[in-house]
């Protein structure tokens, strides 16, 4: 069984007279969200899609945790906006001049991205949430039992607590009314008012109930939460998952402080990119978006990786070769027949749809190995299809153009095969006298006037180098191929033969192998 379909069966045998399904997911908006934060969305979006499927009434929310604190300036971000730390997104201004706020700003990007893969959860802003005065009652209780928090915290630290400490915790951040950080020291919380003095030299004394600047922390905020919304199903990254990570803490906060029981949970793994084997982070600033890769992959090839595995196996997500490979793949299980297919790939091809509608579009791969032969022309690249037998209009072959294009011109520009402008006599000159006579045979078989089709082109270039032992014949095959990629690509592979000849064209191959 599929693993979303897994946990969404699991979470109606233990909730069955739950009317609806409430899945939870939420990120800082502290940077651009990268692709490994995307599992943290894409993983309730599954269950959800899976609970839907089964006829159960969901409802998928997102929370931005912008209320948080600003704690690193990301590398993309100027680097004066070190000024903002200790001050909540949402206040912050945007780095780049186009949003109300810090928050907004990386909010939107990530939004956007999201429409592209047609999730739509419900976005909900803890600095509106917080402000609104929705948590208050929550967090008069986290204040209240504060120093049973601190003992559920220490319960799961290895490092040495006092009675000091414990007599001074805490577990809010407190924004200054004056200069909106949290650099504040709680002096005081007694009958419902909290009284604090900035490091900016504010002082005040608040009652708790009426606040507008306090924020609980972390691992109380998170239970707070799921309360809050009625949060059934939430999932979450490795580093929340150990035995003392955020998930085992919250969990005893939520039975303890707010006597109710934490949702199901599902730890989800780190992604990669390859070629680069670091843990990605938003806040590094150095790191793909989900929005980078549409530029390379369809939204349903994405989908589709994240469907395919596990939520606990990291996998990583090649911008290299891996992209004709996961390519495909995909097109592969995508027009096989249903019944030929395993369960679980079946399963994983439905939750990765994007729109009912089945589109016809030419192989990433052939696509990619034409491209740069024709200069990147689109309509060559339609032109040369047709010729090798494949119709398609200029629209269908275009999205496929853009990707395969931003593609090689931006990840592999290195590897992007030029036709050679004159005849290589160099290399012309180390070939032994059989690869001579099969580039003799093969401008013979160009120079045939009869416009053959690709089956018959093919058997009429294995005829060239045909001996009978199998071995040897294959070695052959493999020699006469990259001889010819050599002449013409200077290059040791290349496209299909037939999408070679219709590229280059046969007059230009010709001249290439003339000697
Ligand atoms: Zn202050």
């Amino acid at each position: 069984m599929h693993w979303a379909y897994r946990i969404a069966e699991e979470l109606i045998r233990k909730h069955p007279d739950r009317e609806t399904f409430v899945c939870a997911s939420g990120i800082s908006p502290s940077g651009s969200i990268h692709i490994g934060n995307f599992r943290e969305v894409v993983t309730t979006y599954f269950v959800v899609r899976a609970l839907q499927h089964l006829d159960k009434k969901t409802r998928f929310i997102f929370s931005w945790d912008d209320f948080d604190r600003f704690r690193k300036v990301p590398k993309n971000v100027d680097p004066t906006f070190e000024q903002y730390i200790g001050m909540p997104y949402s206040e912050i201004p945007c780095p780049f001049g186009c949003h109300s706020s810090y928050a907004e700003h990386f909010e939107r990007e990530f939004e956007q991205s999201l429409r592209d893969f047609g999730i739509v959860p419900d976005f909900i802003y803890q600095s509106k949430e917080y402000q609104s005065g929705r948590y208050q009652t929550q967090i008069v209780q986290a204040l209240q039992n504060r120093k049973q928090v601190y003992d559920i915290l220490m319960n799961f630290k290895t490092s040495e607590h006092s009675m000091e400490e414990r007599e001074r915790f805490y577990p809010i951040n407190v924004y200054c009314e004056v200069c909106r950080k949290d650099t504040v020291n709680i002096h005081r919380f007694q009958d419902e008012r909290l009284s604090y003095t900035c490091s900016c030299g504010h002082s005040n004394s608040i009652k708790v109930e009426e606040a507008t600047n306090i924020k609980l922390n972390w691992k109380v905020d998170w239970p707070m939460r799921w309360q809050a919304e009625d949060v059934i199903f939430e999932p979450g990254g490795r580093d929340h998952s150990s035995a003392t990570g955020s998930f085992n803490v919250s969990k005893e906060i939520a039975s303890h402080i707010y006597n109710f029981q934490a949702p199901e949970y599902e730890p989800y793994d780190f992604i990669s990119i390859k070629g680069s084997g670091e843990k990605m982070s938003s806040s590094s600033g150095n790191n793909i978006t989900p929005g980078e890769l549409l530029n390379i992959y369809t939204p349903e090839v994405i989908l589709f990786m994240f469907a395919k595995y596990q939520p606990n196996a990291p996998f990583h997500i090649g911008l290299d070769d891996d992209v004709i490979r996961n390519y495909t793949e995909y097109e592969r299980f995508s027009h096989a027949e249903k019944s030929q297919l395993k369960e679980e790939i079946s399963a994983a091809l439905e939750l990765s749809s994007v729109t009912s509608v089945i589109r016809r579009v030419p192989k990433f791969s052939h696509v990619a190995s034409i491209l740069p032969l024709v200069n990147f022309d689109t309509s060559l690249v339609r032109e040369v299809l047709e010729r090798t037998g494949e119709a398609y209009t200029l629209k269908e072959v275009a999205g496929v153009c853009e990707r395969a294009e931003y593609w090689l011109k931006n990840w592999c520009s290195e590897k992007v095969l030029k036709v050679n402008k004159d005849k290589d006599l160099h290399f012309y000159g180390l070939l032994d006298d059989i690869e001579k006579k099969w580039i003799e045979d093969f401008v013979r078989l160009l120079m045939s006037e009869i416009d053959i089709q690709d089956e018959e082109l093919m058997r009429s270039v294995y005829d060239i180098c045909h001996v009978d032992d199998s071995k040897l014949k294959k070695s052959n095959q493999k020699r006469l191929f990259s001889t010819i990629y050599q002449l013409v690509l200077n290059s040791n592979s290349g496209p299909r033969i037939p999408i070679l000849i219709h590229s280059v064209g046969k007059e230009r191959l010709i001249s290439l192998l003339t000697f």
